[in-house]
């Protein structure tokens, strides 16, 4: 390439504490507007704010998943600065002294480094007229009116190092991150809805030069699929502008849905003196060795090492292994299903021996069947319902045992994926939809020989077509013979049984 781009990210968490950062307010802005405030996040004079202690202990946890060094002391200042929606006239922040500081995420085998995770709490929001105001705020054009109840939400900011190249980096990076947070249980960072705010910086520089290029920020990235592609498009630019001579501005650029293209929001003002000093309300915070063991032991399993143990533990393929565990709810029922598969087999009258060689022995083929099932025909329904595993009815008991009808061919596939749709819809028990519907397959040889002694004798043409050497008709017996027996006849039996007896 002829320029490399430098990509580097800012990212905002909401964390899903109970509480907001420095008082007991609700930390919910699902509440009519200002109605979760109170003296501290309100700003009123001599008002004193605590630290909430579970934002800081999930900091730290989150500092702990992606390898960050928990600062033996952290502590907040003020950054002083004027905006309506922001009463104190100063945000409280940790950014110069950060909790934790170093880490990395793995994205694509390589590890994109962090510079710091900080604790910091959220200002108000500002309802513009074009926002649908209630009707008593009616005072026409121009109205601006400030709801405080995200004011003083514990927020977290990650920054990451430049170290990204490309679109697809910078939004793995931030799955990734989604991922971890989600495991942790400490933030939903949805990103449609705001708890997850992503700011990009990125600059070009000429494949053998050494200083960096100018540099360009994208804010107000709505959605992974925008980082990535705003990402793109601003390589593309830059590479254009530089190409013909022209110089980068430094600036910061927004999205544009419409246009699929970075547009100019605002130039670079001189940079702002925040007049940072220490909060004298609150004391500096420590983290000794019993707090950071208990941290430690907090940890679960991160995703990606249930990504590792989804390939070797069970041989999902990586691209399965990344699928099943991208959603906590849909990693669980997998596991669940597995382990009733397991259960299933090894009670088996037919297998003797050591459970544990039964099921290393047997499991290759049950899984593989598994991943087929929930990766492609599960995952069309719930897409095509529009719907979350959260919400799905089938259980993984009735799942599991959907399996073992499949495996044991039991029924056909064809019938399968009838059962699974019903399974889907109602959340019945997979054998009574077969034995309801009449689905079970069909695989006793002399009833089938029958049907097909009577297709021969009613397509006589066929026959002779087939045996003089147009072998390509077996496939319209097969048919003719799936439709006598309502699509249950095991098909592999239907073409050997039809290829023995055409053959005389
Ligand atoms: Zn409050």
């Amino acid at each position: 390439m002829k320029y490399l781009p430098t990509i580097g990210m800012e990212i905002h968490l909401h964390l899903n504490t109970k509480s907001k950062m420095f008082c007991g307010c609700a930390n919910t802005e699902l509440a009519p507007p200002n109605t979760n405030i109170c003296p501290i996040c309100t700003a009123q004079p001599g008002a004193l704010p605590v630290i909430n202690r579970q934002a800081v202990e999930w900091t730290a946890l989150l500092g702990l998943a992606v390898n960050g060094a928990i600062q033996p002391e952290f502590r907040f200042e003020r950054k002083n600065y004027f905006y309506p929606d922001l009463p104190k006239g100063y945000q409280i922040t940790s950014a110069n002294h950060p909790p934790i500081v170093g880490g990395d995420i793995a994205v694509g085998g390589r590890k994109i480094r962090i510079n710091h995770i900080h604790l910091e709490e959220d200002t108000g929001s500002l309802k513009h007229d074009s926002q649908g105001l209630p009707a008593a705020a009616g005072r026409g054009q121009g109205v601006t009116l400030v709801d405080l109840n995200r004011s003083g939400a514990p927020l977290l900011e990650l920054v990451s190092e430049a170290d990204m190249t490309n679109g697809w980096e910078a939004k793995t990076f931030c799955q990734e991150l989604q991922l971890i947070v989600r495991t942790l249980g400490i933030a939903d960072a949805d990103m449609e809805k705001g708890q997850m705010r992503c700011e990009v910086n990125i600059s070009l520089r000429p494949d053998q030069q050494k200083e960096f290029g100018t540099k360009v920020e994208i804010k107000n990235l709505n959605s992974f699929r925008v980082v990535e592609r705003s990402i793109d498009y601003e390589i593309e630019r830059q590479g254009q502008l530089l190409d013909t001579g022209e110089k980068v501005t430094q600036e910061t650029r927004g999205w544009d849905e419409k246009k699929q293209a970075t547009v100019s929001q605002r130039t670079k003002e001189s940079s702002h003196d925040y007049r940072y000093f220490p909060e004298p309300d609150l004391p500096p915070l420590t983290c000794d060795q019993t707090h950071y063991e208990k941290l430690q032991a907090q940890l679960p399993e991160l995703p990606i090492a249930k990504r590792a143990r989804f390939e070797t533990e069970y041989g999902f393929t990586a691209e399965d292994a990344r699928l099943l565990t991208a959603d906590a709810p849909l990693a669980s029922f997998t596991e669940n299903t597995i382990s009733e598969l397991q259960a299933w087999l090894v009670s088996l009258e037919t297998v003797e021996g050591n459970p544990e060689e039964i099921w290393d022995k047997n499991k290759k083929k049950l899984i593989k069947l598994l991943g087929g099932w929930l990766t492609s025909e599960l995952f069309k329904l719930i897409n095509e319902a529009n719907a979350s595993m959260a919400e799905l009815k089938i259980t993984p008991e009735n799942f599991a045992e959907f399996i073992t009808l499949v495996y044991q061919n039991k029924v056909n596939s064809t019938a399968a994926q009838k059962i699974l749709r019903m399974m889907f819809e109602r959340g019945s028990d997979p054998s009574d939809i077969m034995n309801q519907e009449d689905l079970a397959q069909l695989d006793d040889s002399a009833e089938i020989a029958k049907i097909i002694t009577r297709v021969i004798a009613e397509n006589p043409d066929n026959v002779a077509k087939y045996r003089s050497g147009k072998t390509n008709v077996l496939q319209f017996f097969v048919g003719q013979v799936m439709k006598e027996t309502k699509g249950k006849a095991n098909p592999e039996m239907v073409q050997k049984l039809l290829i023995k007896t055409l053959k005389h």
